[in-house]
C-alpha cells in the first residue's frame, strides 16, 4: 500500500460549550509512523476516537483509504486500537484473548458455542486458522510461553504485549495507539518504545501514536504533530520540529530542559535588540516591535568568568543550581539578577571550565544570535538573516 491511509479535513467537536477540537487537518501516509503529541486535555484523545469511529465529529470528513468513512462502523473501517488501559479478558488465558477479534469476527454465534459449535460447518478449518493466526502474532511479540497464562499472571510489559498482540491478530492496516506505554515504568518503556518501532517497521502498518511524552514522539517517529488547544500547530519531522518549531508554544513543549525564552525588541535599523543592545540579526518585524528571542540550553555558550571575550555580548552570569547528569550538566544560571538562563554542556567542558574559574559562583555566558529563533509578539516564529559576518566568540586560553 502507498499513498495516503488516513485523512482528516476541518474535524471539529465539541462537548456542551467547550469546543475540543478546531478544525483538525491531517494527513497519514501509508505505512507512516505519526504521533500526535500535545499536553492533557488539548484533544487528542478526542480525535483518535473519532478516527476509531468511537465517536463522532460535529463537522469535518473522515477519509480511510481515499474512502469517505465517517458513517462506518469501528469494525468496518480496518483500523485497530491500543489504549493506555489494555483491558484483556481478566478470566480468559492469553491465547484466548488473543483469538476473540477473530472469533468474534469469523465464527457465527452458535459456531461460537463450546458443546455445539464442533456441529456447525466449517467450524473447525476456521478455528485452526484462527489459531494459527494466534500463533503467529505470538511469535512475532515473543510471547508463546505466556499463552496458557491469565492475565494476572503477567507482567506490565507482558499485558502491554498481548494487549498490542490483539490488535494485531486482524492484520488492520492501521493502528492507532492512545499512551499505550504510560502504564509502563521507565525502564521498560524504553524498551517496548523501540520494540513498537521495530513492529511498525516489519508490519509496514500505518500508526498513528498518541502521546503526551515528547521524548517518545521525538523518538519514534516518521512525523509529528504538535498538538495544543484543539488544534495541529505544526506538522514535521523530529529534527524539523526541534530546529525549526513554528510557534514558541512547540518551542517550549519539545526539548529538556526547555527552550530559553527571552524578551527582546526590533531597533531602528530593524535589528533584533536583547538586553537593550543590537544583535547582528535583521528580521521583517517593525522597529518598536516586541519579540521574543528562543535559544536551546545547548546553544547557550558557558567560559569560566575571565576567559571569555566576544562579540556576542558576553555576559556575566551566577549559578544557581548545577545539576549533574554524569555525562553532561545542566546549569541554571542568572544574568544580571533578572534574566535565568538554563545552560548545557558536556562534563568535560564544564570540569575544564571550573578548573580555569576564579570564582565558584560565576561565569561567562555568550548567546550566539545565528542560534536564535525569533518569535514575534503572538509567538509565530519569523525568518532571520545576518546583518554581517557574524563577530566569532572567542575563547581565550
Ligand atoms: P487528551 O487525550 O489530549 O488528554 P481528550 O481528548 O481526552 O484530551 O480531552 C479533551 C477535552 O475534552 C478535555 O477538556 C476533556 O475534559 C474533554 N472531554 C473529553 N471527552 C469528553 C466527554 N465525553 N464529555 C465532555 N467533555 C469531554
Ligand atoms: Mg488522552
Amino acid at each position: 500500500m502507498s499513498g495516503t491511509a488516513l485523512r482528516l479535513s476541518k474535524i471539529s467537536k465539541g462537548y456542551g460549550t467547550s469546543q475540543v477540537l478546531r478544525g483538525i487537518d491531517l494527513a497519514v501516509d501509508a505505512g507512516e509512523f505519526m504521533t500526535l503529541v500535545g499536553p492533557s486535555g488539548c484533544g487528542k484523545s478526542t480525535l483518535l476516537k473519532i478516527l476509531a469511529g468511537l465517536d463522532q465529529p460535529d463537522d469535518g470528513v473522515i477519509e480511510i483509504d481515499g474512502e469517505i468513512a465517517n458513517q462506518l462502523r469501528p469494525s468496518k473501517r480496518n483500523i485497530a486500537m491500543v489504549f493506555q488501559s489494555y483491558a484483556l479478558y481478566p478470566h480468559m488465558r492469553v491465547r484466548d484473548n488473543l483469538a476473540m477479534p477473530l472469533i468474534m469476527a469469523n465464527l457465527p454465534f452458535a459456531a461460537r458455542m463450546p458443546v455445539i459449535g464442533g456441529l456447525v460447518p466449517g467450524t473447525n478449518a476456521k478455528r485452526r486458522q484462527i489459531n494459527a493466526a494466534v500463533g503467529e502474532v505470538s511469535t512475532t511479540l515473543g510471547i508463546e510461553a505466556l499463552l496458557e497464562r491469565k492475565p494476572s499472571e503477567l507482567s506490565g510489559g507482558q499485558r502491554q504485549r498481548v494487549a498490542l498482540g490483539r490488535a494485531m491478530v486482524r492484520q488492520p492496516g492501521v493502528f492507532l495507539m492512545d499512551e499505550p506505554l504510560s502504564n509502563l515504568d521507565a525502564a521498560l518503556r524504553t524498551q517496548v518504545r523501540t520494540e513498537l518501532v521495530e513492529l511498525q517497521r516489519r508490519l509496514k502498518a500505518t500508526f498513528v501514536y498518541v502521546t503526551h511524552d515528547q521524548v517518545e514522539a521525538m523518538t519514534m517517529s516518521d512525523r509529528i504533530a504538535v498538538m495544543m488547544d484543539g488544534a495541529i500547530v505544526q506538522i514535521a519531522s523530529s529534527a524539523e520540529i526541534y530546529a525549526a518549531p513554528a510557534d514558541i508554544r512547540v518551542a517550549r513543549f519539545i526539548g529538556s530542559p526547555p527552550i530559553n525564552i527571552l524578551p527582546a525588541d526590533i531597533g531602528d535599523q530593524g535589528e533584533v535588540r536583547l538586553f537593550g543592545e543590537s544583535e547582528n540579526l535583521r528580521t521583517d518585524l517593525m522597529p518598536g516591535d516586541r519579540a521574543q528571542i528562543g535559544i536551546r540550553p545547548e546553544d547557550v555558550i558557558v567560559a569560566a568568568q575571565t576567559t571569555l571575550r566576544s562579540a556576542c555580548s558576553p555576559h556575566e552570569a551566577r549559578i544557581r543550581l548545577i545539576e549533574n547528569l554524569g555525562n553532561e550538566v545542566i546549569l541554571h544560571l542568572n544574568i544580571g539578577g533578572e534574566t535565568e538562563v538554563t545552560a548545557r554542556l558536556a562534563q568535560r567542558e564544564w570540569s575544564a571550565i571550573r578548573e580555569s574559574s576564579s570564582d565558584p559562583n560565576l561565569v561567562r555566558v555568550g548567546l550566539p544570535p545565528q542560534r536564535f529563533l525569533v518569535f514575534d509578539s503572538t509567538g509565530s516564529r519569523v525568518q532571520t538573516e545576518e546583518i554581517r559576518d557574524s563577530k566569532r566568540l572567542e575563547v581565550v586560553s
